[in-house]
C-alpha cells in the first residue's frame, strides 16, 4: 500500500507541469497559405478525423472512462464475472473504439504528456493529462483494469481470440521487452523540436484505421495482420508492443489488490494456467504485471465455480 501511495504521489508530481500548461489553444489558420498562393495544383487535404469535440462531450468521455474503469475493477476483482467483463469490453469497443474513433486514448496521450513536460510552448487540455494518468493511478491501486474491459485496442483483440497457442515463456518474455523499446522510441520522437516531432504511437496504431474506417492501406494491412495473428496469439499488440501497457505493468506491480484466481483456498490443479491465453499465471498465481484482467481464469477454477454454485468441488478435484 505504501509503495502504491508513493507512486500516486510521483504521478501527481509529474502531472504538475502538464496541468500548468492546460490552456486554450487556437490554431492560427488565418495566416496559413492558401491553395492559390501555394500554386502548382496544390489542393488542401481533407480535414483529419476525429473532428474537434464540444467541451461538455469531452467531459462526458472522461466521465465514461472513469465509470468504465470503476466497473472493470468491480467486475473483475469483486464480482469475478467473465461474462460482465465481456459486456464491458463490448461497450468500450463500440463507444471508445468505433464511435469515438480511438479517442479517448490514454495510449496515445503519453506522447502529448511527454511533450508537455519538456516543451514549455506545447499545451495540452487538462482532460488529456487526466486521461493519461487515471488508468495508471487505477493500475497502481488495483492492477490493469484498464486493459481488461476499458481499452478499445485490447477489446478488439480480445474478441478475435479463438484458439490461443501458448508462447514459450522465454520467447514471451523476450518479445515483451519490445514494448519498452517502443516506449523509449515513442518518447524520443515526441520530444524532438516541433519541426521534426513525430507521434509514432498514433501514426502506427494498428487499429485506428479500422475504428475510423479511413486511413492508409498499409495501416489497414497491419491492423488485419494483428487481428489474424491475434486469433491464435492472445493480444499480440498488448503483450509485445503497447508502450502504455509497459507503464501500466510497472504501476500494477505496486497494486495492493488485484486478480486472485481463487477466492481463498487453492487447489493448485493448474486449470487456471491452461485457461490464461496471455501467459500471465506463474506458479498458479496471476502475475500482476502481465495480467490483462480478462477474468477467464475464474471460469476455469473449481473453487470459484463451487462458490458460485456452478459445480460441486469434489467432482473435479484432481486425484
Ligand atoms: S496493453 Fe495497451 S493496447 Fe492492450 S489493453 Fe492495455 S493499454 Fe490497451
Ligand atoms: S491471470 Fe490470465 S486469465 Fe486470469 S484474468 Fe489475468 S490475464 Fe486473464
Amino acid at each position: 500500500m505504501t509503495r502504491a501511495l508513493l507512486v500516486l504521489l510521483c504521478l501527481l508530481a509529474l502531472s504538475a507541469p502538464a496541468l500548468s500548461q492546460a490552456m486554450q489553444y487556437e490554431r492560427p489558420v488565418d495566416t496559413a497559405p492558401r491553395e492559390k498562393d501555394i500554386g502548382g495544383g496544390y489542393t488542401t487535404p481533407e480535414v483529419q478525423k476525429p473532428l474537434p469535440r464540444g467541451a461538455w462531450l469531452l467531459i462526458l468521455d472522461f466521465a465514461l472512462l472513469g465509470a468504465a474503469l470503476a466497473a472493470s475493477v468491480w467486475l473483475t476483482i469483486y464480482k469475478r464475472s467473465r461474462r460482465a467483463v465481456v459486456w464491458l469490453s463490448l461497450f468500450s469497443l463500440v463507444y471508445f473504439g468505433f464511435y469515438r474513433e480511438g479517442c479517448v486514448c490514454p495510449v496515445g496521450s503519453l506522447q502529448n504528456v511527454a511533450v508537455a513536460l519538456t516543451d514549455p510552448n506545447y499545451r495540452i487540455p487538462i482532460l488529456v493529462t487526466a486521461t493519461f494518468f487515471l488508468p495508471l493511478i487505477v493500475a497502481a491501486l488495483f492492477g490493469r483494469a484498464f486493459c481488461g474491459g476499458v481499452c478499445a485496442l485490447g477489446a478488439i483483440q480480445e474478441f478475435v481470440l479463438i484458439k490461443p497457442v501458448r508462447v514459450p515463456r522465454r520467447l514471451d518474455q523476450a518479445l515483451g521487452l519490445l514494448k519498452y523499446a517502443y516506449l523509449g522510441a515513442a518518447i524520443w520522437f515526441a520530444i524532438q523540436p516541433a519541426a521534426s516531432r513525430d507521434f509514432l504511437v498514433c501514426r502506427f496504431d494498428p487499429f485506428v484505421s479500422i475504428f475510423r474506417r479511413t486511413g492508409f492501406a498499409h495501416m489497414y494491412a497491419i491492423g488485419a495482420a494483428f487481428l489474424i495473428g491475434g486469433m491464435f496469439v492472445g493480444r499480440p499488440y498488448c503483450r509485445y508492443l503497447c508502450p502504455y501497457g509497459g507503464l501500466l505493468s510497472w504501476c500494477a506491480r505496486l497494486a495492493p489488490r488485484g486478480v486472485s484466481i481463487t477466492p481463498g483456498r487453492e487447489l493448485d490443479c493448474g486449470l487456471c494456467n491452461d485457461a490464461c491465453p496471455y501467459g500471465a499465471i506463474e506458479k498458479m498465481r496471476a502475475d500482476q504485471a502481465g495480467c490483462l484482467y480478462c477474468a477467464r481464469c475464474y471460469r476455469s477454477c473449481p473453487v470459484d465455480r463451487k462458490e458460485s454454485g456452478l459445480i460441486a468441488i469434489e467432482e473435479i478435484r484432481p486425484a
